[in-house]
């Protein structure tokens, strides 16, 4: 499960319940988006190390070189490690505020996510992932280019690769098959697929801001039909086609061999849970820990 740092005391207070619900789901880990801003910055650090220390949650920080030296990355990284974090999905970072804009490093940052997946495997004993991109980075010229640069960054010392969030799963099948045919080594590692319950017909804006795309017009036609001439009015239909399209994306990755399934949550719990529990997978009792 994938959460974001809270912005405030209600929002964080939010993501503990959804920790605490997905606890009970046993999941293989979960991991903190890491913003630009520099009060957010801190709250994630202090969140994330908290979910590492009071939780039963494995949990991967997010680290981008976003506006970041290579000293303030290093030490980002001490606190992390001091927290008892040792996971990092390492990330180059998009410009802050204009996403699609040109990217500038640092002038003693670093360019690339590989140069930081090298700075932080020589920083110590931390497990490293990557982002892939099914239907390639918006900034790679093609294909084939995106294809060897995800290679390299795994070359570097990443273990596994969380891929964007798409909605046609052969997008993902043939990211895997060119990884395999670019490298037969790296091409053995683990490559997470990331996926996101719609909820609303509002959430599709969101969905296709995360995937850089827009979501495919079956999928859409299926959702505005459940949405009628009065969508607010119908929102439980619309509501419950999304969570089937997540279960029939999730199922066919299950089949397909996907090593695991990795959900952006919003910091709620309740769509993945449906989505996980229609997929077969049960819930236990409430937690012990505090
Ligand atoms: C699962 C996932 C989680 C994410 N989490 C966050 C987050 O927490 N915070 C956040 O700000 N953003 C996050 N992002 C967004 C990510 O930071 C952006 O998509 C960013 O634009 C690319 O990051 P990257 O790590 O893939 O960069 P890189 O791998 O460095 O790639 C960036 C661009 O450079 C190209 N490139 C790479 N290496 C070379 C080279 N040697 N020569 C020439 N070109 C090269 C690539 O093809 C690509 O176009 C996430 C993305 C994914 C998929």
């Amino acid at each position: 499960m994938e959460f974001n740092p809270p912005r405030d005391a209600a929002a964080e207070a939010r993501l503990w319940r959804a920790a605490r619900e997905f606890e009970r789901m046993h999941p293989a880990f979960v991991s903190m988006t890491y913003g630009a801003g520099g009060s957010t910055r801190d709250r994630t650090a202090r969140v994330t190390g908290q979910l590492a220390r009071e939780t039963t949650l494995l949990t991967v920080a997010h680290l981008t070189a976003v506006e970041h030296s290579v000293a303030e990355l290093r030490s980002i990284v001490g606190t992390y490690a001091d927290a008892g974090i040792r996971n990092l999905l390492v990330l180059r970072g998009d410009p802050p505020g204009d996403p699609l804009g040109e990217w500038r490093k640092h002038p003693d940052g670093l360019e690339y996510a590989e140069d930081l997946v090298r700075m932080v495997r020589g920083l110590g004993d931390f497990h490293v992932g990557v982002a892939s991109f099914p239907q390639g980075h918006h900034r790679s010229p093609d294909l084939d280019h995106d294809t060897a640069y995800l290679c390299a960054k795994l070359r570097a010392g990443a273990e596994y690769s969380i891929t964007q969030m798409f909605f046609d799963v052969e997008h993902y099948l043939r990211l895997r098959d060119r990884v395999a045919a670019c490298d037969a080594v790296e091409g053995a590692k683990p490559i997470i697929p990331e996926l996101m319950p719609i909820t609303s017909l509002r959430t599709v804006q969101r969905a296709e801001e995360l995937s850089g795309r827009p979501v495919p017009p079956a999928l859409m036609r299926r959702l505005e039909r459940a949405g009628g001439s009065d969508p607010e009015a119908n929102r439980n239909d619309v509501r419950a086609v999304g969570i089937e399209i997540a279960t029939e994306i999730g199922q066919r990755l299950i089949d397909e061999g996907a090593p695991c399934l990795h959900f952006i949550t919003l910091n709620f719990a309740k769509a993945t849970t449906e989505v996980l529990t229609n997929l077969g997978y049960t819930v236990t009792a409430a937690p012990v820990s505090a």
